[in-house]
C-alpha cells in the first residue's frame, strides 16, 4: 500500500452533515448512550447535550452484544425514540445499522449511519451503504490492521460514498485493565495516509470512566477530528456498558477540563482552515 496516500479513489477531507462539518478545524463531539433504553433515557440525554451545545448524539437501537442473553436493544422502536428526541432538540444522530435490510428504515431516520467495529470488514454492509450516500461513521475492529480499515473505507468509497468518518475504538492486547487498547497512531497513521476525517470513540476503547480526561487530551492533542463518548443520566442503571459511561456531570467536567487544550487548538489553527468552520459544540 502507498503510505503517502492510502485511499485509491478521491475522499473527502471534510464531512458536512447539515450545519456541522467533521475534519475542519474544530473538534466534532458524538455523546449519548450506549443504547436506547426508553424514551425518559433519550429525551432527558437529548434535552442535556443540546443544552451544551453538543451537535451529535449517539444511541444504539439494534446491540451487537456478545452474549445472546444481553440486552439487544429496543429495534425500530429504539431507533424511532432516539431521532423523534434528537429532531426535538435540534442534534444530529448516528446508530449503528448490523442489517442491510435495515437500511431505509435507518436513512429515514438517522444523520448518519454506524458501521461497528463487528461489522468493519461485512463487506455487503459496506456496499449498501456506500449506496445510500449518507454520511458513514466507521469503526475500526478491534482486530484489524490501520491498512484493513482504511481498505473497508474503500467499500464505501467505490460506490460514491466519500461521506466517511473513521473511527478508533481501541484493538485486543494482553493488556486488560482497559477493555481494548486505544491505539492512538491510528490516528497519525490515517491522517498521514488519506484524506478522511477520523474520531476516537474513548468509551469501549477504555471501558471505564477514571481515565477518560487525560486520554481525550492525548486524542485530541495527536489530531483527532473528534470524540465519540457514551453518556447516560443514571450509567449504574443502564442496561448496556454502563461501567464505561459518562453520568452528566462527568462528562460536564470532562469538557470543562479540555477546554484549555481547546482553546490552544484553536489558536494554532492556520487561519484560512478556521473560515466557514462553524463550531461543532
Ligand atoms: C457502539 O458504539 O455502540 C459499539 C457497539 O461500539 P463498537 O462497534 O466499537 O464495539
Ligand atoms: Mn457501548
Amino acid at each position: 500500500m502507498n503510505h503517502e496516500n492510502a485511499c485509491r479513489l478521491e475522499a473527502s477531507k471534510v464531512v458536512h452533515i447539515k450545519q456541522i462539518t467533521i475534519g475542519s478545524s474544530n473538534k466534532v463531539f458524538i455523546c449519548g448512550p450506549c443504547a436506547v433504553e426508553s424514551e425518559e433515557q433519550i429525551e432527558q440525554t437529548a434535552a442535556f447535550l443540546s443544552h451544551l451545545g453538543i451537535p451529535i448524539m449517539r444511541g444504539g437501537a439494534f446491540k451487537p452484544r456478545t452474549s445472546p442473553y444481553s440486552f439487544q436493544g429496543l429495534g425500530e422502536t429504539g431507533l424511532d425514540l432516539l431521532s423523534q428526541a434528537a429532531r426535538r432538540h435540534g442534534l444530529l444522530v448516528v446508530s449503528e445499522i448490523m442489517d442491510p435490510r435495515e437500511m431505509d428504515f435507518f436513512v429515514e431516520r438517522v444523520d448518519i449511519l454506524q458501521i461497528g467495529a463487528r461489522n468493519m470488514q461485512n463487506t455487503v454492509l459496506l456496499r449498501e451503504a456506500g449506496c445510500t450516500g449518507k454520511p458513514v461513521l466507521l469503526k475500526r475492529s478491534p482486530m484489524a490492521t490501520v491498512e484493513e480499515l482504511l481498505l473497508a473505507a474503500e467499500y464505501l468509497l467505490v460506490e460514491g460514498n466519500q461521506q466517511i468518518v473513521l473511527c478508533e475504538r481501541g484493538i485486543r492486547t494482553f493488556e486488560h485493565l482497559t477493555r481494548n487498547t486505544l491505539d492512538l497512531t491510528c490516528v497519525a497513521l490515517v491522517k498521514r495516509m488519506c484524506p478522511l476525517p477520523i474520531v476516537v470513540d474513548l468509551s469501549h476503547a477504555l471501558g471505564r470512566v477514571d481515565i477518560m480526561i487525560p486520554m481525550a487530551k492525548a486524542a485530541l492533542a495527536c489530531g483527532s477530528d473528534g470524540l465519540m463518548l457514551e453518556v447516560h443520566p443514571n450509567p449504574i442503571a443502564a442496561l448496556s456498558d454502563g461501567h464505561q459511561s459518562l453520568s452528566f456531570q462527568e462528562f460536564s467536567d470532562l469538557l470543562s477540563a479540555l477546554q484549555p487544550l481547546l482553546r490552544l487548538m484553536e489558536t494554532l489553527t492556520p487561519v484560512d482552515d478556521q473560515k466557514g468552520a462553524k463550531k461543532a459544540w
